[in-house]
């Protein structure tokens, strides 16, 4: 089996986003681009604060164990690399850009099976991991890659249809007018824009649909657990109206063929 190597921008989005199909393709390795530790006298962040930590550096630590828990619970390898989330960094975006290119290359380098977010929802840390793997990955050997949506962001407005429907039609699937109302249409829309700007060929990648449901759901809200201060503070779905798990319903990702 192929081993996947799965970057994660922050210390929770893998195991939020591909919980389950991390859970049935053990030996995985998750990389946490932003999982360095500030310093302890670096002005702590106001969401730090709302996870009731009182400095940076332990909250980055204890999110470093808790992340080594939840990783393990899904039967995959964490690594941490050290670069700092958009908190506490004081680096233009340049820079930023090329210190996770330097860091990720290595990964790539060896990874036999890349796994990217396709940034929905646009968080700036979610947009570098994005641009930094694909960058690196165009210079390495070019293992087999695919983008996965980002949870909880990619629920926030609801799920487009065609996930609902089981991941058909195949895309471009959000100009379907006559399919979506408009509800839908615009979450297709904001999913396919995410797409169409990811750097990757829309008409090249193929979607998969994973429900979450029954006890793959109560396995990946067990695996979860130890972010529970963080997925806590977290709002979920259309208005902020749902439950984690409602916004878990279902894991999507996109195959890049040929
Ligand atoms: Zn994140």
């Amino acid at each position: 089996m192929v081993a996947l190597t799965v970057i994660s921008p922050h210390l929770d989005d893998a195991v939020l986003s591909l919980g389950c199909m991390l859970r049935g393709s053990p030996g995985a390795t998750v990389v946490t681009c932003f999982g360095g530790v500030p310093d302890k006298a670096a002005r702590l962040a106001d969401w730090d604060r709302r996870c009731g930590y009182p400095d940076p550096a332990t909250a980055a630590t204890a999110r470093r164990a808790n992340d080594a828990v939840s990783v393990s619970r899904v039967g995959a390898q964490p690594v941490h690399l050290d670069l700092l989330d958009c908190d506490y960094r004081v680096a233009d975006d340049r820079t930023r850009l090329a210190d996770l290119e330097r860091a990720l290359a290595a990964v790539v380098g060896s990874a036999e099976s890349l796994w990217l977010p396709v940034a929905l929802g646009r968080h700036p840390d979610h947009v570098l991991a994005l641009k930094a793997g694909l960058a690196v990955w165009r210079s390495s050997h070019r293992p087999p890659l695919t983008l996965y949506a980002d949870l909880p962001y990619a629920s926030t407005f609801g799920w487009p249809r065609w996930v609902i429907n089981g991941g058909r039609p195949r895309l471009p699937l959000a100009w379907s007018r006559h399919v979506l109302r408009w509800r839908r249409h615009e979450v297709a829309m904001q999913w396919s824009g995410a797409l169409a700007t990811s750097g990757v060929p829309v008409h090249r990648l193929t979607p998969t649909v994973r429900p979450v449901i029954g006890s793959d759901l109560v396995d990946k809200l067990t695996a979860l657990e130890p972010y529970s201060e963080q997925t806590a503070q977290l709002t979920y779905g259309p208005g902020g109206t749902w439950t984690l798990a409602q916004s878990l319903e279902y894991e999507a990702w996109w195959t890049l063929s040929g």
